[in-house]
């Protein structure tokens, strides 16, 4: 056993590195059969028609914001609890963004208080599934339909979880995905849009590939067999086929990977629901999260630090998920200030991420479960 057990890490086997070793042997290192095989995988792993895989989670949101019709002037309406990038690529396009904050007990969006931040300017709700719990998109729905907004998904950390039986990817207009090796499924570097909108999906593959078509049916003229046309502004975002034939080795395995963290968050809850000190995560009805992450909260904020470097003294790299985007330098300069999203401020500082990924054994699990305790009972 590692002496230093990780709050995330990849889980890789000998079929997974028979599947990359394949592509190396075979004649296309990218663009070949391995991405339309993963796009098929992702699709229907995720309930949805179509699937345009990218060389990042980043490059998946932005793909996904340009294909939505996001560009300068329009505002998006997210949670502060995320990774940066679900802010980032909304900037990148020229829009703006308005942060809503989060359910005090899930971390998810709060629907009822989205509706107060639609302005005349906003143009979508993006939902992040924190910690691998599905957002209420049943009410994010009804509030974008009411508001004739796009209902949008970052679903980096929940591929594999549902939400009364419906597979996160069939959930919102459209879902992002995230395979760095922390994620529920990893291709290295790598991500994916999936939606049922055909347009939407077409436009996220052109953005793929320098917003170049060789489509006959979308081109304004026809030069001859070698022609093509560029028509938006895109960026190379390409997926290797190395990477996508990872994904699809991967894919095989995301049942039992998020079995096997349902398994973990089950002893977790169990074997840690008497600390008197720790408030453990809120699962909301009809949602079965696939566990990202295993999020705690320190009841009393001043022994969270403390408790952070304990967990860290016994050899347990915790991690916090996250600082609210807005409280980064970069967003002060743009003028947002501390206090917008309190629940999410008050969560940031109370809360530590512990280990949960596939690979970690039973043994392992009972020694985490034991440095919790004692980090528990040294520090709060
Ligand atoms: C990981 C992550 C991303 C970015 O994905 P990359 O693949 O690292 O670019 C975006 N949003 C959330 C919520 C994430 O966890």
């Amino acid at each position: 056993m590692p002496d230093r057990i990780p709050y995330g890490r990849q889980s890789i086997d000998e079929e997974d590195v028979a599947a990359v070793s394949d592509v190396l042997r075979s004649d296309f290192l990218t663009t070949g059969p391995a991405i339309p095989a993963f796009e098929r995988a992702i699709a229907t792993a995720s309930g949805a028609p179509y699937a345009v895989a990218v060389n990042s989670g980043t490059a998946a949101l932005h793909a996904m914001y340009f294909a939505a019709g996001i560009g300068p002037g329009d505002e998006i309406i997210t949670s502060p609890l995320t990774f940066a990038a679900t802010a980032n690529a909304a900037l990148y396009l020229g829009a703006s963004v308005r942060f809503s904050d989060v359910d005090a007990s899930t971390g998810n969006l709060d629907p009822a208080l989205v509706e107060h931040q639609i302005r005349d300017r906003t143009k979508a709700i993006v939902a992040i599934d924190y910690a691998g719990q599905p957002a209420d998109y049943d009410a994010l729905g009804a509030i974008a339909e009411r508001h004739g907004l796009v209902l949008l998904a970052d679903a980096a950390h929940s591929l594999g979880a549902t939400d009364r039986g419906r597979p996160v990817g069939a959930l919102a207009d459209a879902s992002a995905f995230s395979f760095h090796p922390v994620k529920p499924i990893t291709t290295g570097e790598g991500g994916a849009v999936v939606t049922a909108d055909a347009e939407l999906a077409s436009r996220a593959r052109r953005f793929r590939t320098h917003g170049i078509t060789r489509e006959p049916d979308d081109m304004e003229r026809d030069d001859g067999p070698w022609f093509y046309e560029q028509h938006d502004l895109g960026f190379n975002y390409r997926l290797t086929d190395l990477q996508a034939a990872l994904g699809t080795s991967q894919l095989r395995h995301l049942d039992r990977f998020v079995n096997r963290r349902r398994e973990i968050a089950a002893a977790y809850d169990s074997q840690l629901a008497d600390l008197a000190g720790l408030e453990l995560p809120t699962v909301r009805h009809g949602a079965d999260p696939g566990w990202h992450l295993y999020v705690v909260m320190v009841r009393d904020e001043m022994k969270r630090r403390r408790f952070f470097e304990r967990l860290h003294e016994l050899g347990l790299g915790v991690q916090v998920h996250y600082i609210p985007v807005y409280a980064h330098p970069y967003y002060r300069r743009l003028g947002f200030e501390p206090g917008t999203c309190p629940i999410a401020e008050d969560r940031y500082a109370r809360s530590i991420s512990l280990p949960i990924f596939p690979r970690l054994s039973d043994d392992e699990l009972a020694d985490v479960i034991e440095r919790v305790r004692t980090a528990a009972t040294d520090s709060l």
